[in-house]
């Protein structure tokens, strides 16, 4: 029947958008296109509102479907079966639909829900839905109508020149297209946080770049290459991207030789951020974001929090400030972060750790111990001595 497969895609927020939701809606196509661009012969378009993707049949649909539901922006996908919007062209092409799912599932009993998305279409959608709902009971012979708990509710979309038929919708992500919302630079470590901090703005439409931590050679070159899995991963939803190495043994070994043991934590986060900040100036980046979260650990108690976050100018983005780790948890599993970053490795955090890290720390006194080191030069020698990886999309 089809010489094609189609896809139904629904753009979810994008479509709220009002005067903006033109250009919306081209970020978003353009962004489909780019995720599909390994696989031949697919088309991408917008049709009412709707986007389209129709893919040779020699295409592995089920892998054109992940890929599109990765996309931030798309709300929802269904695989459709397409005939022209004439009740017994649609009739049958229903008919034909059934007759497979009964072949491939042994389906028994459906329930038909018609829609009219065309208002000049002289019968309406309850109407639309009785007369499809016995062409398919004559052309099934074994297939019953159960309007409660049916086995397919298969839908019947009428538009103005064609009408979809499609049994169910597959959940994207939602949120906006990438490039909608700038560019930010996240804190990466190898824990569980992070990588979500960065999907969470990611999803929003913001693009990546990241920055890594190291103490080389008290963390292992394996520590380093989890981080890169971890990145990789990200780079499935948000693009390739660049990832900055930073050796901070010398900073951490100038903080240990000279300022208080119980204040190494704090002093080491300001030095993260105030490194991140050089490097989110020299890259187009607008905004931190890191995978902070209230109280979880001595650094993140809200006095730490506050002398952290006075280490900067620019806005850092804490997308997880306020949920659980369950939560947080759950998040990572569901975006495919979890198992990697449960590996048990060193994490430059680790090295040096104090034996007991003030949790209530006070700016002049953390100023003070400070003004004993040069910041500055340190700040520099470790942004000129990065390593920049590439994290490639498609190599997780
Ligand atoms: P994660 O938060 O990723 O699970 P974690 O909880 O061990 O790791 P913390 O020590 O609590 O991390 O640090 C809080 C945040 O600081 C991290 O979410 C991350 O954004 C940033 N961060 C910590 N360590 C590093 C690192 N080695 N490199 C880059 N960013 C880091
Ligand atoms: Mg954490």
């Amino acid at each position: 029947m089809n010489e094609q497969n189609i896809l139904i895609v629904r753009c979810g927020e994008v479509a709220l958008k009002g005067m903006n939701k033109p250009y919306f809606e081209r970020m978003l196509v353009d962004r489909i296109r780019a995720a599909l661009r390994r696989f031949h012969g697919v088309d991408v378009q917008r049709h009412e509102g709707l986007i389209f993707i129709r893919a040779d049949k020699s295409q592995d649909i089920e892998q054109i479907i992940r890929a599109t539901s990765r996309v931030f922006g798309v709300a929802s996908i269904s695989k459709a079966v397409e005939a022209p919007s004439e009740l017994d062209a649609a009739g049958e092409a229903a008919v034909a639909y059934m007759l497979e799912l009964i072949e491939k599932r042994g389906v028994k009993t459906f329930k038909v829900e018609a829609k009219r998305a065309d208002k000049n279409c002289p019968v309406k959608s309850p109407e639309i839905g009785r007369i499809i709902g016995a062409k398919i009971l004559i052309g099934c012979k074994v297939l019953k109508v159960d309007v409660h708990e049916p086995d397919v509710r298969l839908h019947v979309d009428v538009r103005h020149d064609r009408t979809y038929i499609y049994e169910s919708k597959i959940a994207g992500f939602g949120g906006l297209p990438l490039g909608t919302n700038g560019k930010g630079l996240v804190l990466l470590s190898g824990g569980i946080d992070s990588p979500v901090a960065a999907f969470m703005m990611a999803k929003r439409g913001m693009l990546i770049e990241a920055v890594h931590f190291h103490s080389y050679p008290y963390t292992s070159p394996r520590a380093q290459e989890k981080v890169e899995e971890l990145a990789r991963i990200l780079a499935s939803y948000c693009g390739s991207f660049r990832m900055h190495a930073i050796n901070l043994l010398p900073v951490q070994e100038q903080i240990v030789q000279n300022c208080p043991e119980e204040e190494t934590t704090i002093l080491v986060r300001r030095f993260m951020m105030r490194i991140a900040a050089r490097i989110a100036a020299e890259n187009g980046c607008m905004m931190l974001i890191t995978g902070e979260n209230l109280g979880q650990v001595a650094s993140q108690t809200a006095e730490a929090l506050v002398v952290t976050d006075a280490s900067v100018s620019l806005p850092v983005m804490r997308p997880l400030i306020a949920m659980d780790k369950i939560d947080i948890m759950d998040k990572a599993q569901e975006i495919g972060t979890y198992e990697t970053s449960i590996q048990p490795y060193e994490d430059c955090c680790t090295v040096f750790l104090p034996k007991h890290p003030t949790t209530k720390p006070r700016l002049e006194r953390i100023l003070r111990s400070e003004s004993r080191l040069d910041c500055e030069a340190l700040i520099e020698a470790a942004v000129s001595a990065e390593e920049i990886i590439e994290i490639k999309a498609g190599d997780a």
